[in-house]
């Protein structure tokens, strides 16, 4: 990679902001330089280095950039990705979509009003959605089914307080339960013998409370088996749905495949213009990536990268990769990349990765 200049403001707790970034590298013999923030921020939107952030992070509410300090390839690419977020905002149909980005939430587990408030905002924010949303009868089933859980799970309420009330009476200081143990543990046998009359109440109240609480126990159970029963139902009937939670996280897959996109091209007008090669694999230490990132396995999400990294083989510890493989690692914990053809209206293509080969997957150093 070529050399970086920037020229950054003073310290303040968020960061230090970044006034210029340039890249120095050098083009058929000749050295060159290229304005990053000239080519891929030209609405001038406020960029923040943190020590304390691991990649980067687009605000959408003040539409900001925060990133880690700009060492590695992948760095860059990153910034570049969060910049192709900036730019999104400008334009009408990808800033609906921003009001909607995260929307991931489990369809089966989400009331029906909201889901359908969901829908509404989706098929505005997207028209060309509007073909893949449920049906009429999917929200009405579903309402009938969540309605079913309301009554359960006060049912399930009250039981409950009535057997901690109960199990308070046996219990508290003063109950017949702990009377019993205090007559039990610290009488000898004569002096329990003088007192068995009180120590035989005593059993007999914590018995018929015991007797009390058992079938508020079974109701409980069987309001559990019910609940789960119209749980598992609700589940099956949002499976039937195609693909239903990929609609609801359409539009933050849409983004970042987008954002991406951004980052991409303009890594492509870097190479070309400044000799600077973000698609070229180099070496990363991996406390600056993630073992998941380097290994390039598919990730699930932050957690389950977390734990492979933990686990991984140390002797995976460095490896070459490049700023375009690590923004493709990332695509992949969204479960971005896989092809979806859900798109903006009246953009053709958007969402939709350019056809860039990646030179080079990491391979076992
Ligand atoms: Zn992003």
């Amino acid at each position: 990679m070529g050399k970086i200049l920037l020229e950054t403001g003073a310290n303040t707790s968020e960061g230090r902001q970044l006034k210029s970034l340039k890249l120095v590298g050098e083009k058929d013999g000749m050295p060159t330089q290229i304005d990053i923030l000239e080519l891929a921020n030209p609405h001038g939107v406020k960029i923040t280095i943190a020590e304390d952030i691991f990649t980067g992070v687009y605000n959408f509410e003040n539409k900001s950039v925060s990133v880690r300090p700009l060492e590695y390839p992948h760095d860059l690419a990153v910034l570049l990705h969060e910049l192709g977020h900036a730019d999104q905002a400008v334009e009408p149909e990808f800033a609906a979509l921003q009001d909607e980005y995260g929307g991931n939430a489990d369809p089966s587990e989400r009331p029906t009003e909201w889901l359908r408030a969901d829908f509404e905002r989706l098929a505005k924010a997207m028209p060309d959605i509007a073909k893949y949303l449920p049906k009429k009868s999917f929200l009405q089933e579903h309402g009938q089914l969540m309605k079913a859980l309301g009554p359960l799970a006060e049912e399930k309420d009250s039981s409950t307080s009535q057997v901690k009330v109960l199990r308070d009476k046996a219990d508290s200081s003063g109950g017949p339960a702990w009377k019993m143990r205090v007559l039990e543990q610290h009488l000898t046998p004569v002096e329990l013998e003088v007192r068995r009359e009180e120590y035989e109440k005593c059993k007999r109240e914590a018995e018929e409370i015991e007797q009390e609480i058992a079938p508020l126990l079974a109701g409980i159970e069987k309001i559990d088996a019910q609940t789960n029963d119209i749980k598992k139902k609700l589940k099956e009937l949002t499976d039937q749905q195609t693909d239903l939670k990929k609609l609801t996280s359409a539009p933050t897959s849409i983004l970042e495949r987008d954002a991406t996109k951004r980052a991409v091209l303009w890594m492509r007008k870097i190479r070309e213009k400044a000799g600077v090669d973000l698609f070229k694999p180099s070496e990363v230490p991996k406390e600056r990536v993630g073992l998941s990132a380097i290994t390039s396995k598919p990730a699930a999400g932050a957690c389950e990268s977390s734990i492979e990294d933990g686990v991984a083989d140390p002797e995976d510890a460095t490896r070459e990769f490049s700023g375009h493989d690590y923004l493709m690692h990332a695509l992949d914990t969204y479960r971005a990349r896989k092809d979806f053809r859900v798109k903006p209206k009246g953009k053709d293509k958007i969402g939709f990765m350019p056809s860039v080969k990646s030179k080079g997957r990491p391979k076992k150093a």
